[in-house]
Order: structure tokens, then C-alpha cells, then sequence
């Protein structure tokens, strides 16, 4: 099992062989005697809304250094969506809720490194070979308890106005708000 695709065994570090196995050609390890898979990378994220501004980082690194964009990461073993997007959540924001608070808005897929029209491309080539699956929560601010603050990994976390942020958004980013706050009306 590789978020890239795989060339050896994760589990013993043989070169895999080509087979034709579920109408593709997929890894084979000859020593474990299994395949060994492609797979996406799971990730999520939330959406806190306070009536018409939206919570927001300021990444602090490439790419789309000094852009904003959601809280949101990868989706750690054991965990579910939910429990991984209140993480990252506290982590780079210092917002606390419960899992159970969000509302699922949209699960959708994406390479990594893919930004929507006409946005900066990611110059990490190998990133191409990475499918990012990421579901996307929304929740209101009162659901939340804490002042915003920037993690440790994050030049600056805070509330935006809608109309006022857009601009500075990490490309993808306004198509998710948008779904959340129709989420959230409804
Ligand atoms: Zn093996």
C-alpha cells in the first residue's frame, strides 16, 4: 500500500512485479505472495462560519506560501474524518469542538498539487502522482470554544469576511466555503 506509486514491497522491500489483476496492472510482491495497491490519500477539513466570515489559515510555507486557506490535513491511522478535522482543527487554530458537532458538506477527490483554473501549480513533481480524497466539514462558530490563534506550523489563523477574502485564497478553497455555508442554512 503506497500513496505513490508503488515500485517495491512496504512490507519487505522487494521489487514488485507487473500482473494483471481486477482489470489493471497492479504490483505484485512474489515474496509476501500480495498486492500491492495504489492508494489515495485520505485528508479533511472544517469550515467555521460566523454568520458572513469564515475561519481561515495563512500557510507559512510552499506552495501557495502566504495564501489562506481551511484548516485541514491528513487523516491519521485510526482515525475518522470527523476526529482528524477537530485535530487539525486545535492543532492550527486553537479552536476546540466535538467531533460529533460537524456537518459533512462535501467528500470530493484531487492530485495533489492540482489548484483548479488557471491557479499556481505545485513544483513538487512527484506530488502528481499523489490523489488527495478529502472530505470537508462545516460546523458555526458557537459550536467552537477559544480565540483563534496560529499553530505552530501557520503564519497567522483568523476570521475573514466572505467577500472580503476571496482573493486571497488558496485556489479550491471558495468552491468548499461555499458548499458549507449552503450546508449550514439549510
Ligand atoms: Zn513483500
Amino acid at each position: 500500500m503506497s500513496i505513490y506509486t508503488p515500485n517495491f514491497c512496504p512490507r519487505c522491500g522487494t521489487e514488485l512485479e507487473p500482473d494483471e489483476f481486477d482489470g489493471d496492472t497492479r504490483g505484485y510482491c512474489s515474496v509476501c505472495e500480495t498486492h500491492v495497491f495504489h492508494l489515495p490519500s485520505p485528508a479533511a477539513g472544517v469550515v467555521v462560519l460566523d454568520d458572513d466570515r469564515v475561519l481561515l489559515i495563512q500557510r507559512d510555507r510552499p506552495p501557495f506560501e502566504g495564501q489562506w486557506e481551511l484548516p485541514a490535513g491528513v487523516i491519521e491511522h485510526g482515525e475518522t474524518p470527523r476526529e482528524a478535522a477537530a485535530r487539525e482543527l486545535a492543532e492550527e487554530t486553537t479552536l476546540d469542538v466535538a467531533p460529533d458537532a460537524l456537518t459533512l458538506t462535501k467528500s470530493g477527490g484531487h492530485a495533489l498539487g492540482a489548484t483548479g483554473k488557471g491557479g499556481e501549480k505545485n513544483k513538487n513533481s512527484s506530488d502528481s502522482d499523489v490523489f488527495v480524497v478529502e472530505t470537508t466539514f462545516a460546523v458555526s462558530r458557537s459550536e467552537t470554544t477559544g480565540e483563534p490563534t496560529a499553530g505552530g506550523g501557520e503564519r497567522a489563523a483568523r476570521f475573514w469576511p466572505l467577500a472580503e477574502i476571496r482573493p486571497a485564497l488558496r485556489p479550491g478553497e471558495h468552491e468548499r466555503i461555499h458548499h458549507s455555508t449552503q450546508a449550514l442554512d439549510s
